[in-house]
């Protein structure tokens, strides 16, 4: 079942995901996070650090800028090669790329006749200058890992870092994308995170296979249904063309099958060398204890927050029949959801459950993200808050004032038990660490 439009309409309602300048119309394959989106994006992003840059000695975290030296994507190669084919409609004159057409010749759309496809360069282009009119052309990057070549040397120079190292990034990258669809899937503006890999060359193979397992199961950890995600290897004609050879992690999605999560690209010398020639720079890496030579090969990790975002949406979601009603529910890890726990005064007018409500917020919400909701009944607070993947409610009633402890209300098991005030925060944060 494809359920992309329910979460898309969600993800507006909720307030996680907006269409980008949607009072003027909106800007295709662009869009804003809001207040829940903002909160799960951080969560997705700080997971992915701690996994690649916090936890491994031999990894350090760099922010390059999103513009840089535009003979950097020269030497790069996107200038000649980062194309995609793109077909004209000769009917309604929209455009598409080969593999959006449904019927072999036609358009999508009308139905009319389209041509043969040529390539079209996807880098978005940009000015810089104070004089109008002789602006220089730069360039938005395209991939956000150049920034990590271009640096390569200067961590090197300014850490102790050997070779085998790596360098982690998360950033935008732009791509002017013929056809950009599935809401977050294929957008021009989005984020990426990745890792290089410095290795040398002989110890390339090892790398990449230790890299393909490490993030196969990184992914994992992430989802409900395992059975979701795969690894696949490129056949030679999709290779990028800096690419020896490449494997990706799919996610098989509602609603187009299969589709990549992340890359994992031997890219060899390529980028080393390319820049080495380009700008002059001697990239030469001397061992130090075996005094041997060589230029650094590179294995790559490198994929989308943006679809991270989006295919854990589609991993949580969730309709469950009960009764006559249908409960929608994010079944979100916890780590990953935007708020942890919910607080609920089982009367908003009952002075003594408010008071000592607003205090156990004020206690929790030193550590944890926290929600407060004092409308409606208590059934519909929760469905509220299923909907949004919020783990933990925790409603403050009339025992409460008598023995100090508040009923804990499970998002997925529904169960409800009382724990002491003076036990929450153990028992959300013990629960948080075993779900990391
Ligand atoms: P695809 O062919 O699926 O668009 P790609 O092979 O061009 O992706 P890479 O250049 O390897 O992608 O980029 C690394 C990661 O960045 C991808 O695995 C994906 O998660 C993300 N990504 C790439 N293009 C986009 C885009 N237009 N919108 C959102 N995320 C993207």
């Amino acid at each position: 079942m494809n359920n992309l439009d329910k979460i898309v309409s969600l993800a507006k309602r909720r307030g996680f995901v907006f269409q980008n300048s949607q009072i003027y119309g909106g800007v295709a394959g662009i869009f804003d996070y809001g207040p829940l989106g903002v909160e799960m994006q951080n969560n997705i992003k700080r997971l992915w650090w701690q996994e690649m840059v916090h936890n491994r000695p031999n990894v350090v975290g760099i922010n390059g800028a999103i513009i840089t030296h535009p003979r950097v994507w020269e030497a790069s190669g996107h200038i000649n090669h980062f194309t995609d084919p793109l077909v004209d409609c000769k009917n309604c004159k929209k455009r598409f790329r080969p593999d959006d057409l449904t019927k072999k010749g036609r358009c999508p759309e009308c139905g009319g006749e389209v041509g043969k496809p040529r390539k079209f360069n996807i880098l978005v282009e940009t000015g810089l200058g104070v004089i109008e009119g002789e602006k220089e052309t730069y360039y938005l990057r395209g991939e956000a890992c150049q920034n990590i070549y271009l640096n390569y040397d200067n961590v090197l120079k300014s850490t102790r870092q050997k070779i085998p190292f790596g360098i982690a990034q998360i950033g935008k990258a732009f791509r002017n994308e013929i056809t950009p669809k599935h809401f977050l899937y294929r957008q021009r503006e989005f984020e990426q995170w990745d890792l290089q890999f410095f290795v040398k060359p002989e110890e390339a193979e090892k790398w990449y296979q230790y890299w393909q397992k490490e993030r196969l199961e990184w992914y994992k950890k992430l989802v409900n249904s395992q059975k979701r995600i795969r690894l696949r290897q490129h056949r030679d004609n999709e290779l990028a063309h800096y690419a020896k050879m490449a494997h990706d992690i799919e996610f098989e999605t509602s609603f187009a099958g299969w589709q990549e999560w992340e890359g994992i690209h031997w890219r060899g010398d390529w980028d080393l060398s390319r820049h080495g020639q380009f700008s002059k720079h001697d990239f030469i890496y001397q061992d130090p204890n075996t005094k041997e030579k060589f230029l650094p090969w590179i294995v790559e990790t490198s994929g989308g927050v943006d679809r991270t975002f989006l295919y854990l949406l589609e991993d949580a979601y969730t309709e469950e029949k009960i009764k006559n009603q249908t409960r929608v529910v994010l079944k979100l890890k916890p780590q990953i959801a935007p708020i942890k726990v919910a607080i609920f005064p089982l009367v908003a007018n009952k002075k003594e459950l408010v008071t000592l409500a607003t205090k156990i917020f004020n206690q929790l919400n030193k550590d944890l993200v926290v929600d407060w909701d004092d409308n409606g009944n208590i059934g519909k607070r929760y469905r509220r808050q299923d909907e949004i993947g919020t783990p933990w409610c925790l409603t403050i009633d009339y025992d409460t004032l008598k023995n100090q402890t508040v009923t804990v209300r499970d998002r997925d098991t529904m169960k409800q038990e009382r724990i002491a005030i003076d036990q929450l925060l153990t028992y959300f944060t013990s629960q948080l660490k075993d779900d990391n």
